[in-house]
């Protein structure tokens, strides 16, 4: 266990560098892909009443048609690839997918429902390099919409607390399961209490667009966040996700199609999860006339979508094209009574770096030692 904590301590220090570095690159281009989700099989060993993203009898992709996939998303210059199903570990050649996407320096992250995992899993992928596993834990029971419980996730949970150097990240969707969305704050407690991390997502509906909350569900979504304030997540900042738990609208630029790709078993690219068919061009035909194109398009499914991921990525164009107004959305300097709020160092570096009213040439000096200190040209 010691020699896990050390591990574990290392690998994140060296996360959070390759995390500044792909930040660094959103920031300093706008073509190429900074996260790509790529579906390994399609199967899944359960079937949770609300996904659409799923069967239970497909193949896994072939290992060879897998790697050569990571290999034409890291050729386009993409900085995260998230391995998704169906279910990734039901891949017999799971590790050796994200040794690829490791070896082509580009980090690796992974979806699962957990139930597949055991000790030695977690260490097969400890040592592929595995930077992060996301698991969404919907309900404390099971019930007839998810398998997905607190009850029989635990013992997962606990395995993961011991063994893997990865960052586990436990999610719970507000309104995908129980009627009791309390249960998600009970998942939390836990969660923290393991020592991992905790988030909360608002569910939506087939074409990605929110399904409104009722004020206990809102509350819940905040309870969560209180329980972690000192740690930075983008979901906390969000200032879209905020006006979408008040149920309105956003106008916001999506990158889908040329900042965020979905890799379906196909090989074929779509905008996202929830709006598949759209470009649907072969990986092995993508571009970057078709990266800059798609990054351009208008999508109608905008103001209420709620695929933050996809929000993410779009947050830091906003952060390049215009980093005073971005910064100021995200970290207000005053707070909803008007009083002054000091932001966190690190935005205030970041605010000092991109802000060309601390002085041009002071700027240019600051970003070009930043860039060189990332290994970025
Ligand atoms: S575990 Fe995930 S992929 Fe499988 S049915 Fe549930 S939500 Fe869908
Ligand atoms: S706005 Fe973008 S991310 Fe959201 S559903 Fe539409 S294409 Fe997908």
């Amino acid at each position: 266990m010691k020699n896990t904590s050390f591990r574990r301590g290392i690998k994140r220090w060296h996360r959070i560098y390759r995390e500044a570095r792909m930040v660094a690159m959103a920031l300093k281009s706008p073509n190429h892909p900074v996260l790509a989700h790529a579906v390994v099989t399609r199967r899944c060993n359960l079937a949770c009443a609300y996904c659409n993203e799923f069967d239970n009898f497909s193949k896994p992709v072939a290992t060879d048609e897998m790697l050569r996939r990571i290999d034409q998303l890291a050729a386009l210059g993409t900085t995260v690839i998230t391995l998704t199903g169906g279910e990734p570990l039901l891949h017999p050649d799971l590790e050796q997918i994200v040794a690829r996407v490791r070896s082509r320096g580009v980090i690796a992250i992974m979806v699962t429902n957990g139930y597949l995992l055991t000790p030695e899993r977690i260490q097969k992928l400890n040592r592929a390099g595995l930077d992060e596993m996301q698991i969404s834990v919907d309900n404390v029971e099971p019930d007839d919409v998810s398998k997905k419980s607190l009850k029989v996730l635990d013992q997962k949970l606990r395995m993961l607390s011991e063994w893997a150097e990865f960052q586990v990240n436990i999610h719970s969707v507000i309104g995908a399961s129980s009627e009791h969305p309390e249960e998600a704050l009970t998942v939390a407690r836990r969660v923290i209490e393991l020592g991992l991390v905790s988030s909360a997502g608002i569910v939506h509906d087939d074409s990605g667009a929110l399904r409104p909350l009722n004020d206990r569900q809102r509350e819940v979504i905040e309870e969560i966040e209180s329980l972690q304030k000192s740690r930075f997540t983008f979901a906390q900042r969000n200032p879209w996700r905020k006006n979408l738990m008040r149920g309105l609208p956003n106008e916001w630029h999506c990158t889908a199609g040329g900042r965020h790709l979905y890799i379906c078993e196909d090989g074929l690219v779509h905008y996202c999860m929830a709006q598949r068919g759209y470009p649907a061009i072969p990986l092995s035909q993508y571009k970057q006339e078709d990266i800059v194109r798609e990054s351009q398009a208008r999508k109608s499914c905008t103001p209420y979508c709620t695929i933050f991921c996809v929000q993410r990525v779009a947050f830091l164009d906003q952060l390049r094209e215009k980093p005073a107004q971005a910064i100021e959305q995200m970290f207000p300097t005053r707070d909803d009574d008007g009083n002054p709020r000091r932001r966190p160092l690190p935005v205030r570096v970041l605010g000092a770096l991109f802000q060309p009213s601390q002085g041009a040439a002071k700027s240019r000096f600051f970003q070009k030692a930043a860039l060189r200190i990332l290994k970025i040209e």
